[in-house]
This record gives C-alpha cells, structure tokens and sequence, in this order.
C-alpha cells in the first residue's frame, strides 16, 4: 500500500539522518509522494548514496552535510534549503544516537553525546525551521521521531530514553506555541523496525529475536516503510487535523506487553 504520486506535491522537506534506516525510508516514501527532499547527516558518502537512489526514483533531492550537535550546521541546512528550493514545509527530526549500557557504568560523556543528539539535535531543528515553517504554504509540519520506549524506561538506554521523552514533552509545547502558526508539531514512535541496524544489533545478534517477537501482538517486527508511511500521512492534507499527537506504529508491543494474556500473531 503507497500513497497517491502527488499526495504532497510541493512540498519541500527536509530528513535529517535521511541517508539510512528509517530516514531513508521516509526520503523515499516521500519523493514518491512528490516531496522534493533535502536529507542531512554527519556522512556525506552516506548521503551521497542515498541520493543517487532517490534520483533514480525521480527524486528532487538535495544533500547537506551537518552535525545536528550543531546549532550552526542545523540553521545551515535551513538556509541550503530555502536557497535551493525557497520553502521549507517539513522537518523531520529523525537524526539519532544510542548504544547500550547500564546507567551504573554510563560515562557522563556517552550520557550528554545522546542527549546532544537526540534531545538537543531535535530542538535545534525544530528553532532554526520555525520561521520557515510559520511561511509554509501547506501549514508547517515539524515532526520528531521518538520511540514508544520513551515513557515506559529502557533499562541500557537510560540516555536514550530520557532524551525521546524529552523530545514527547517538547513537541506538546510546540504544538500548543505554534499551532498559531499553522504549524503541526507531532512525534511518530516506531517499536522494533525489523530492516535497520539497531534492531538487527539489540535483538538479532544478541539471540533476542524470538523473545523480542513473542512480545508483539501482530507478529511482527515493523518495516521501515511502516514509519515512513506514518509520516506521509501525517504531513498530506489528511493530517492536516493532527497536532501534539504521538503516533505508535509498533505493531501494538507497548499495548501488547501489558497483557499476558493476548499473544496470538495475526494471521
Ligand atoms: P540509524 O540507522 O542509526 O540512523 C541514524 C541516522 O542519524 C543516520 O543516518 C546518521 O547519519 C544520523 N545521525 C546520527 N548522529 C547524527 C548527528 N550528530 N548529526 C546528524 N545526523 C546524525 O537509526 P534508525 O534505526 O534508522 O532510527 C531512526 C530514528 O528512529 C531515530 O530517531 C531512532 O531513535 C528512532 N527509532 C528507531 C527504532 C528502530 O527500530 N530502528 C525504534 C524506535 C525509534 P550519519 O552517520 O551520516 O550522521
């Protein structure tokens, strides 16, 4: 199931870590609903890649290489857009770090890279677009993905944790400041997104894989296609309703684990 070709045409969008996993996903999905895209990440080689594929889809796209720690590389991706394209209607903040390690033996400096990344990167995004956003024509959507492990604890990610439940907190003040403005502010929160590193690394190589499934009412581990089209949605005129919401896209885990009753994979 895709969206229509022109489902957000005209639209300018930017993904920053859009050069692999999910943002790549979401750069794909989008240029074949007719976005033009500006993806953003530390790698150029990375980027480089994935835009050779997006052109070959017939993709408008457009590369930045930037450091989301850096508040002067993320207004550099705002500013590289607006040059290129004159609008920007989207951001989304998908740019993230995490690794395992249990809070006891967690160095302050692995503590504040994550935080820095996530939390602060995501903010950063959100103030250098907010004047562009407030422009778009279609109403500005900002968009942060966080993870439905945010509020529940993530025992060996207590960075990660804090900084997407940070990043929940944010985006409902953003909606209550911007909404004024037009602007639609909402979080997308994937489960286990079965086709990127991370989960291949966390659940697949540890030996987690069966435990991690049991534990998902559909079955299944999520594609990164699934996020992607959550995002579509959220940024066409069908979303044009939706602010401060948190979209769980995670094959109904965070539900699931509560009941250790329900455990049959759908069919
Ligand atoms: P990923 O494969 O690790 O990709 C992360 C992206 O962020 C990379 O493209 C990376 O590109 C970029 N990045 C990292 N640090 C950066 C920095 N300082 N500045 C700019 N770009 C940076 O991650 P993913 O699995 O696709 O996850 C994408 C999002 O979904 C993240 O927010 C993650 O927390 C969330 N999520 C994922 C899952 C999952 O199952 N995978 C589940 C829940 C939530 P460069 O290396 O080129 O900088």
């Amino acid at each position: 199931m895709t969206f229509s070709t022109d489902a957000l045409a005209g639209r300018v969008a930017v993904i920053t870590g859009g050069g692999g996993g999910i943002g790549f996903g979401i750069a794909k999905a989008f240029v074949a609903a007719g976005a033009k895209v500006v993806i953003a990440s530390r790698n150029q080689e990375r980027l480089d890649t994935a835009a050779t594929e997006l052109r070959a889809m017939g993709g408008d796209v457009t590369t930045v290489q930037a450091d989301v720690r850096n508040y002067d590389d993320v207004e550099g991706i705002v500013k590289t857009t607006l040059d290129t394209y004159g609008a920007l209607d989207v951001m989304i903040a998908n740019a993230a770090g995490n690794f395992v390690v249990p809070a006891a033996e967690m160095s302050p400096n692995a503590w504040k890279t994550v935080i820095d990344i996530d939390l602060n990167g995501t903010f950063y995004c959100a103030r250098a677009a907010h004047g562009a956003l407030k422009d778009s024509k279609f109403g500005g959507r900002f968009i942060a993905i966080s993870t439905t492990r945010a509020l529940e604890g993530w025992p060996g990610c207590a960075h990660a944790g804090a900084a997407k439940a940070g990043i929940m907190s944010l985006i409902r003040t953003l909606t209550g400041e911007w909404g004024k403005d037009g602007i639609r502010c909402n979080t997308i929160a994937p489960g286990a997104i079965g086709d990127t590193e991370g989960v291949k690394r966390i659940y697949e190589d540890a030996g987690r894989k069966a435990n991690e499934l049991s534990s998902i009412p559909l079955g299944e581990f999520g594609k990164t296609v699934d996020i992607a089209n959550a995002a579509v949605f959220l940024c066409s005129d069908a979303g044009a309703y939706v602010a401060g919401a948190d979209l769980v896209v995670d094959g109904g885990r965070n539900r699931g684990r509560a009941s250790p009753i329900v455990n049959t994979p759908a069919k």
